[in-house]
């Protein structure tokens, strides 16, 4: 890794009721950088006993913070933001470290994760109730909003700092107060948005960060009479397994899950203009987004000339470590994704697809995956059905609006879809069929703390980001207030 200039943001212990702690066993687990494979470091192996310490101190801060003037924490949170602003060059190496992405993805990341917290620290101050015009003389109908209480939260490795700062910008405003557990292939850059929220002021307690086993954790999470509500982004698999174990505490939660994103180019598309949209939904972080275009369906008519903008695009991308300049791609987390990759290609060309550009292990080694672009995709292959995760562009066949739409739905995942074209109405119709939480129209980029993040069917439950983002971290309390 590059030298910090803060080299105090790399920990090796927990944040728990503001102190830094080891587990408890003493265990730890190894970070390493998935494009040279090389130790970067240890974090605590943490387990139920430890966090259930930190839950109870994030139950024992809450009332605290909960009554702290929002206009206080915002300040406080305004604070953690210019932190992480200021250190931005150190937090994106520690994430190109343990992540793989280019060091200018990690930047534009860290610049993304800062910005929840900027825009919750402004929203903070907006979490208005409502007036509401009574039946009877004599009585008045308000509702008021309350924090929900200790949340917990679970985040993966594709974007180590921003899928924190979406859940814990937004409790840590609304007033709640929570416990993240990060995913164990990218601790670090969890841990040292830590180390910024205590240098802001973020009181004890408040705001938890521990590291360990997965299971373990979740379970403490998930059983506890504590924890009022459960936020996770990752599979849908595991989603659906903490959303069962929530059950019995009737837990709120917010699920942000896979994706399966259909990518549309109509006859009509600017064709240049949506290789490109291809190439940035598609190619960014390495397809490793739940947002990445996951199948992509080309008119009949445009197809091969289509096929060839893109292959020409594909072939520029520039696969290796991240910390070299000009690389576009980096290496995928683990030998298991690119076996998953490998599997998906095997199962599409058996039946028929054809791979134009890539389609094996880069010859840099380690998990480094060539781009690839794979043409005369089907609806009967298994990556149509399942996220690739991967930098595996599968192209589509189409030869109509009402076709390519049903084509587009037939998946059990909603999170995003997008779709080129210049003809208004088509455009309306599109976007109001497709069965997903978000659209992008030409474009391929969609993902800003200003829109609402989420998806609908198994893609999860809940929005992140915006002003519907602090709203799941809300409950709205209805008074009637009689007898005037
Ligand atoms: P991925 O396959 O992308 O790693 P997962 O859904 O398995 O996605 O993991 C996302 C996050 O959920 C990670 O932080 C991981 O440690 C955590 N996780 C995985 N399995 C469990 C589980 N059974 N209980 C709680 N957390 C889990």
């Amino acid at each position: 890794m590059k030298k910090l200039h803060a080299p105090h943001l790399l920990r090796s212990e927990c944040y728990i009721d503001g102190s830094w702690q080891q587990s408890d066993s003493g265990s730890t687990i190894a970070v390493t950088n998935p494009s040279t494979q090389s130790l970067i470091g240890h974090v605590p192996s943490m387990e139920k006993a430890e966090a259930n310490r930190a839950i109870e101190a994030a139950y024992r801060a809450l009332p605290s913070w909960r009554d702290t003037p929002a206009q206080d924490r915002a300040t406080i949170l305004r604070r953690w933001f210019n932190l992480i602003i200021g250190h931005q060059d150190d937090l994106a190496s520690i994430m190109t470290a343990e992540q793989g992405k280019p060091l200018a993805e990690s930047k534009t990341e860290i610049t993304y994760a800062a910005s929840f917290i900027e825009w919750f620290a402004e929203q903070a101050k907006r979490t208005y109730g409502d007036t509401i015009p009574s039946k009877s003389k004599g009585s008045r109908l308000i509702t008021i909003k309350q924090p929900v209480g200790v949340c917990a939260a679970i985040t993966p490795w594709n974007f180590p700092a921003a899928m924190i700062t979406r859940k814990a910008g937004a409790a840590l405003a609304a007033g709640c107060t929570m416990v993240v557990k990060p995913a164990s292939q990218t601790p670090l850059s969890a841990l040292a948005l830590a180390v910024l929220a205590e240098e802001a002021g973020v009181p004890d307690g408040v705001l938890s960060v521990i590291t360990g086993d997965s299971s373990e954790i979740g379970k403490a999470f998930t059983s506890s009479q504590l924890v009022r509500k459960l936020t996770f982004t990752g599979s849908t698999k595991t989603g659906a397994a903490l959303m069962r174990d929530c059950a019995n505490t009737i837990k709120k939660v917010s699920l942000e899950l896979g994706g399966n994103a259909p990518f549309i180019v109509f006859d009509d598309a600017d064709l240049e203009a949506a290789a490109e949209g291809v190439i940035q939904s598609k190619f960014r972080n390495t397809g490793q987004t739940c947002v990445c275009a996951n199948r992509i369906f080309i008119h009949d008519t445009i197809y091969e000339k289509f096929t060839h903008l893109l292959a020409a695009k594909i072939a520029e991308l520039k696969v290796g470590d991240g910390f070299e300049p000009d690389i576009t791609q980096g290496p995928l987390i683990n030998i298991e994704a690119v076996e998953k990759v490998e599997s998906l290609l095997a199962d599409a060309t058996s039946k028929g697809a054809t791979i134009a550009v890539g389609g094996r292990r880069h010859a840099k080694g380690g998990t480094f995956f060539e781009p690839t672009l794979l043409t005369e995709a089907t609806s009967d292959m298994q990556l149509a059905q399942d996220e690739i995760f991967g930098p595996v562009a599968p192209l589509f066949r189409f030869q109509n609006e009402a076709e390519v739409i049903a084509m587009a739905n037939d998946t059990e995942y909603g999170l995003a879809a997008y779709f080129y074209s210049r003809d208004i109405g088509r455009i309306w119709r599109t976007a109001e069929a497709l069965e997903c939480g978000m659209v992008g129209i030409n474009t391929g980029i969609i993902s800003t703390e200003t829109a609402p993040f989420g998806g609908i069917k198994q893609s999860g439950i809940g929005r992140e980001g915006s002003h519907e983002g602090i709203e799941e971290y809300l409950e709205s309390k209805y008074l009637n207030l009689s007898g005037l």
